[in-house]
């Protein structure tokens, strides 16, 4: 059966043949549109300021996509995408990256399995997952809060008083 899903990339390195980070994900929206896969939409790419200890600027956006894989078979086939962009997953989890593919959240709903966790556990605090992925499904609900894309984008990015 298809399913859909919402796929959060980031980069922050260059690539020999792609180029910057920029040009890493155009790559990266081509090559999640084979092999069993359909890219239904491709969000803008946004610039965001650098997580963890490396200080490279991020690229980041998002794509939904529909394949008959199942979540488990699914990451397994972005970790290969991410070997194939050059990625060696040893050492830190938050280590510059040519290509980091997450999944932000799946038509099935909340899926908790061997390390395997959707929605993605950041994806309500992080803008520049909410963000790109609100351009493609503002409608989209997240199971665990029952709030759409465009409400949590919202929430975090509204102004707030001070203290
Ligand atoms: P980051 O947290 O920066 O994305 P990695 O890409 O190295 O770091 O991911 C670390 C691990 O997170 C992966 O091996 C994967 O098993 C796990 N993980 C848990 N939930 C998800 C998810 N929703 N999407 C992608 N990876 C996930
Ligand atoms: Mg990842």
């Amino acid at each position: 059966m298809a399913q859909g899903y919402l796929i959060a990339l980031g980069s922050n390195q260059r690539h020999p043949v792609h180029g910057s980070p920029r040009g890493v994900l155009a790559a990266a929206f081509a090559a999640l549109d084979r092999q069993g896969v359909n890219l239904l939409g491709a969000s803008p790419v946004m610039d965001s300021a650098p997580v963890g200890p490396t200080l490279r600027r991020y690229a980041n956006a998002a794509a939904l996509i529909e394949t008959r894989l199942d979540p488990d078979d699914l990451l397994d086939h972005l970790h290969t995408i991410e070997e194939q962009f050059g990625r060696r997953r040893m050492g830190q989890a938050w280590r510059s990256r040519v290509l980091d593919l997450d999944i932000a959240l799946w038509s099935g709903g909340a899926y908790a399995v061997s390390g395997l966790t959707i929605p993605h556990i950041h994806l309500r605090h992080r803008t520049f997952v909410l963000g790109p992925g609100m351009s493609l499904a503002p409608d989209w609900r997240d199971p665990i809060t029952g709030l759409t894309l465009r409400h949590l984008h919202s929430r975090l990015t509204r102004p707030r008083p001070l203290p």
